[in-house]
């Protein structure tokens, strides 16, 4: 059995070799007895020994490295050499044959030379005099001085005590700084990791030493185990612990090696461990020494960030409602294997509950909770969308909220149960989020946390399908209107064309008096009015019809006509040269000679070069200028381009002058006819030609239009480069 706690804490303090004594010569002489000069004792159990003081003695006593002094039975001193004075300090000079022990000690203790005895003088005293009466073990003791000696004292056969002292101040101040530094070294350990382990040679712990609940739980079961008999693999059957086991077995160290223990009861921890080879002085292999932590917590964070992360993604891929619920719901089983969990949703009424996603509770188990009616009591789901807050069942069999249930939830093997109501961002119920046991169970803070976090993502998720489904039936609305208002001015424009044409021919029939001259001659020039009028109508009544054809997708173009682009725009420019002209604006055209012909719709051609010029010409002021370009790209494409020196269009206006019916405000677009229908038709007639439009402005300096049809769309047939001013 592995040991629970650690030595941590307790390498400071004393320690040291015990300095062997010198002998006492065993050979005796006769010495004299000391005076008394205090309390004389009435008898003495031996009488001195002679010879203490003979010359050789005393040669033999002074050469001693450490401090010697003899008293006799009485407690007088009868010898002391230098050092034993040395040590004593302040009262050296009182240390003379026939002193008195107890004076000594007393002088000593009452001098303040011995910090730790200051303000308790007498009881250090009387502690000193019954040690020296009855000498066991030996005494160290540290002066003001910070000086240290040890003291060791025997009894001589005559009741003389024999006191030897050694100086160990250095010895001492190595042993404080090894143990402080082993501590700081244990403390370094410590808080680097929750537990220290050892292995033998085999790879087998030896060691587990930890103070925390799983550590101790571990150290139970590591001893004798390998890494991965402790976590109960075989490192044949995966490729990281096949690594990590030739780690070992070549003896290499290993940092942060993860893995998983199961603690029984289904409880499972993760932890990382760390360890460095040791080897005995020849080298031999010993085992490991390393470290472990915990790094559960780390790992359920991270499980509940991902599951959260896949849902979201999920919902960004616009997995369905079903696909999201079901990742939440498995996500979590997949943290936390012991349990299972089921969404249930609101009905609309917010009157019961139906199944939303539990794909692994037992079919009969859904079908018999499908449905049920959400109230105060109706088991955990029931009862928490009633409350709108969590209801835990830690036993199904006798919490009184399952009494209806009772029956099927343990015939689908549940005994523990809590529900987490799902909100919508407004507090309203959509539903409960339930975590299932098999076993009597309260719930801990990580199942907790987790089943919060999927009820809130379950929450979003279903809010926002909602959301999703809306928007669907509003698209759907609003397209259905769009259809609806386009056929009405479809028919209505295809309606007013034919009284127009009747309008045109007659009033053209009277401008020019086909039938006789016209009566009084201002009738002339209001036909001539009229004619002008009618055409302009006519042309909306054509744009109209051509837009709600192209937005009804009923506008078929052709595309196999091979129109000469060059040709195609010397047309146009020549019909705007004169109103060019008229509003003094140059006008010319710049086409390359080897321009290829475009397969396409001759006359939707014409029309987007028509609109366009027509836009170029009405709003570019006096002495500005306009050309047509056409090059064929590197890309192989074809790029026409109409470019004007004109008022130009705010930058964030042009968006909005694409839209039909939509017109940028300022005073020359006031005063130009035109009802924002140009530019629309145009990129709806290049688009349907395969080709793209890209409208670029400054404002007050100029618009450029740029056209291009992709090289599918070309006939290669060479030719001369055209170009022509105006
Ligand atoms: P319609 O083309 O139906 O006769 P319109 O010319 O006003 O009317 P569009 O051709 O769709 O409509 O152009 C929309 C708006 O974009 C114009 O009203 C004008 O404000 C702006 N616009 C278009 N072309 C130019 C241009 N070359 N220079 C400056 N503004 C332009
Ligand atoms: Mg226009």
């Amino acid at each position: 059995m592995a040991k629970a706690t650690t030595a941590r804490g307790k390498a400071k303090g004393k320690g040291g070799k015990k300095p062997s004594s010198r002998p006492v010569p065993k050979r005796r002489a006769a010495v004299a007895k000391p005076k008394a000069t205090r309390k004389p004792r009435a008898a003495r159990a031996k009488p001195p020994q002679p010879g203490y003081t003979e010359p050789w003695f005393e040669e033999i006593v002074h050469g001693l490295q450490e401090g010697f002094a003899l008293y006799d039975a009485d407690g007088c001193l009868v010898i002391a050499n230098d050092e034993y004075r040395r040590l004593h300090g302040n009262v050296r000079d009182m240390i003379k044959p026939g002193m008195r022990f107890e004076d000594m000690v007393r002088a000593f203790f009452e001098g303040g030379h011995v910090p730790e005895a200051i303000g308790r003088e007498e009881q250090f005293i009387q502690e000193r005099l019954r040690r020296h009466r009855n000498p066991a073990g030996s005494i160290l003791r540290r002066k003001d001085d910070g000086t240290c000696f040890l003291i060791q004292e025997s009894r001589l056969p005559g009741n003389e005590i024999v006191v030897t002292e050694t100086d160990v101040t250095a010895l001492t101040e190595a042993q404080v700084a090894l143990s402080e530094s082993q501590q700081r070294f244990q403390d370094f350990a410590y808080v680097g990791s929750d537990w220290l382990w050892e292995m033998d040679a085999l790879l087998r712990f030896v060691e587990f030493i930890a103070e925390d609940s799983t550590g101790i739980a571990l150290a139970g079961l590591a001893p004798g185990r390998t890494h991965w008999g402790l976590a109960g693999v075989d490192p044949a059957q995966d490729a990281n612990w096949r690594d990590h086991r030739d780690d070992l077995l070549a003896h290499r160290e290993f940092r942060d090696f993860e893995y998983s223990v199961d603690l029984g009861e289904s409880e499972i921890r993760h932890i990382t461990v760390s360890g460095l080879p040791v080897f005995g002085p020849d080298d031999t292999f010993l085992g490991y020494r390393g470290t472990a932590r915990d790094i559960t917590g780390r790992i359920r964070a991270d499980q509940i960030v991902n599951g959260r992360n896949k849902a979201l993604e999920l919902l960004a891929s616009g997995a369905s409602l079903d696909g999201v619920l079901n990742a939440l719901v498995t996500g979590m089983e997949g943290a936390i294997p012991e349990i299972r969990c089921s969404v249930l949703l609101c009905t609309e009424d917010g009157k019961q509950l139906t199944c939303g996603a539990a794909p692994n509770l037992p079919d009969f188990y859904n079908e018999a909770v499908d449905g049920i009616e959400i109230g105060p009591t109706a088991g955990c789901c029931g009862a928490a969308a009633y409350h709108g807050e969590r209801v835990v069942s830690e036993d199904i069999l006798t919490h009184p909220n399952w009494d209806a249930f009772r029956e099927v939830a343990t015939r689908a093997g549940l005994r523990a149960c809590w529900a987490e109501p799902i909100k919508s961002s407004d507090g309203r119920v959509l539903g409960t989020f339930a975590v299932y046991y098999d076993r009597p169970m309260r719930p801990d803070k990580f199942s907790l946390d987790y089943a919060t976090t999927t009820a809130y993502l379950a929450g979003i998720a279903i809010e926002s399908k909602a959301k999703e489904a809306e928007l669907v039936v509003a698209k759907d609305q609003a397209e259905q209107a769009n259809r609806t208002k386009s056929q009405f001015l479809a028919n209505m424009s295809h309606e007013l064309r034919t009284p127009m044409n009747a309008i045109l021919g007659f009033s053209e029939a009277i401008s020019q008096e086909v039938l006789g001259a016209v009566s009084p001659p201002k009738y002339k020039e209001y036909a001539t009015d009229i004619h002008r009028s009618a055409e302009h109508l006519l042309s909306l009544l054509n744009d109209i019809l051509d837009l709600s054809r192209i937005e009804a997708g009923k506008l078929e173009l052709g595309d196999h006509e091979e129109i000469d682009v060059a040709d195609l725009i010397g047309d146009c420019v020549v019909h705007f040269r004169e109103a060019a002209y008229v509003g003094d604006i140059g006008i010319g055209k710049d086409c390359a000679n080897d321009l290829p012909d475009l397969r396409g719709d001759r006359r939707a051609c014409k029309q987007v070069l028509f609109n366009l010029l027509s836009n170029a010409v009405k709003f570019t002021p006096q002495g500005g200028r306009i050309d047509v370009m056409a090059r064929h790209s590197d890309n192989g494409s074809l790029v026409i381009t109409v470019v004007d020196t004109g008022i130009g269009i705010p930058a964030n206006q042009i968006e909005k002058a694409m839209k039909p019916f939509e017109r940028v405000e300022n005073d020359m677009v006031r005063n130009a006819e035109g009802t924002g229908l140009g530019l629309p038709i145009v990129k709806s007639l290049v688009g349907l030609q395969g080709g793209s439009l890209l409208l670029e402005s400054d404002l007050g300096k100029g618009t450029t239009v740029t056209v291009t049809f992709p090289a599918e769309r070309l006939v290669s047939n060479g030719g001369e480069s055209q170009s022509s001013t105006g």
